[in-house]
């Protein structure tokens, strides 16, 4: 078993490997080679949660669970709020393999899927990234949303706009002009991507135009809204996976609220085998509901174990 600590990660894995590495396991969870278990996820109190997302890929050789969650007291004792850490089994023994630390690759399999769904379902002639949301995981979907299209500025608004400007020096890396906006002016944009941890929504249907495509990245659990539910609803929804979908992410509220059925909400691994078309107008709205499962860290843990094995790095203890 290897141990892979948090610091090797940004060596092993580049943002195009999570871009491959969650293609594949979108496409495979279509093709029923793979399939995530139920998540659990428990509140510890005092604002703690706790969870686990689980999988296995037989496709891609991978059976695993990310055990992680979110600790609000911990920025005061110098720790970051969100602790996860990757485990992964021999599918064939249940041995364990490998002990991964999954902040860095948290952050970049989110923003690949979201750069997938751009890739697959905005108009090729997108040419404004509205961004709705300025926290950690913001500048990782701006990078990688500017790897899918040739965007010529972006847009951004967020609650607290004190966080604004650290967005904006990504924009400034990227050579991408970058202006802090109210919500309304959200109808400027082709790709809206929203990466927030509201509660209750902020971006309405009237703040978009026909033709947009919207990566909802920041639901992933009950309670937390960041568009309207008619908003939703006016779309085709695509999601990595349907159950979370209705459940946990975005469109729980539209679904709860009778606007849609789970039905209507397409796997975006169906796009990627080639089972639906995508986007089939210039005038359609997309959304993808990025609720994120486990399969995507296992898939991203495997890059980094293989990497780590081939250049020799990490911590080999008896499992
Ligand atoms: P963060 O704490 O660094 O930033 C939080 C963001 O939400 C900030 O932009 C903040 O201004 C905004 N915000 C806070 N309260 C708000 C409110 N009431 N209304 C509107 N905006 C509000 O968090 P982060 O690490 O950037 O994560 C953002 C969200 O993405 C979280 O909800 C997190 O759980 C979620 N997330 C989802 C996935 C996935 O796979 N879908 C993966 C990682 C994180």
């Amino acid at each position: 078993m290897r141990i892979i600590p948090e610091a090797l990660i940004a060596d092993l894995v580049s943002p195009e490997d999570a871009f491959s590495a969650v293609e594949a396991c979108f496409a495979a969870m279509a093709r029923g080679e793979a399939y995530n278990f139920p998540v659990v996820r428990e509140a510890l109190g005092e604002g703690r949660q706790y969870g686990f997302k689980s999988g296995l890929d037989r496709a891609g050789g991978s059976l695993g669970v990310k055990a992680g969650g979110y600790f609000p007291g911990n920025a005061a004792k110098g720790i970051i709020n969100h602790q996860s850490t990757v485990f992964l089994f021999d599918p064939e023994t249940g041995q364990p393999t490998a002990m991964v630390g999954g902040g860095l690759l948290t952050a970049l399999r989110t923003a690949a899927a979201s750069a997938l769904s751009i890739d697959r379902l905005a108009r090729k002639d997108a040419r404004v990234l509205g961004m709705v949301g300025a926290g950690h995981q913001a500048g990782f979907q701006l990078r990688a949303a500017a790897k899918v299209r040739r965007f010529d500025r972006v847009i951004a608004w967020n609650l607290h706009p004190e966080m604004l400007p650290k967005l904006g020096e990504v924009a400034a890396e990227l050579g991408l002009p970058f202006e802090a906006v109210p919500l309304e002016r959200m109808v400027e944009a082709d790709v809206i991507v929203t990466i927030t941890s509201s509660p209750a929504a902020s971006l309405m249907s009237a703040h978009v135009k026909d033709g947009t495509h919207l990566a909802c990245m920041g639901t992933d659990t009950v309670g937390k809204q960041e568009v309207e539910p008619a908003l939703t609803a006016r779309a085709t929804v695509f999601t990595d996976e349907v159950a979370q979908s209705a459940t946990i992410g975005e469109a729980q509220h539209a679904v709860g609220s009778g606007l849609m059925t789970a039905a209507e909400i397409t796997p975006i691994g169906e796009v990627l085998i080639g089972r639906h078309p995508g986007r089939r107008s210039d005038q359609e709205i997309t959304l993808f509901d990025g609720t994120g499962v486990g399969l995507q860290d296992l898939a991203v843990a495997g890059v980094a174990l293989a990497r780590a094995r081939e250049r020799g790095l990490g911590v080999v203890v008896e499992p």
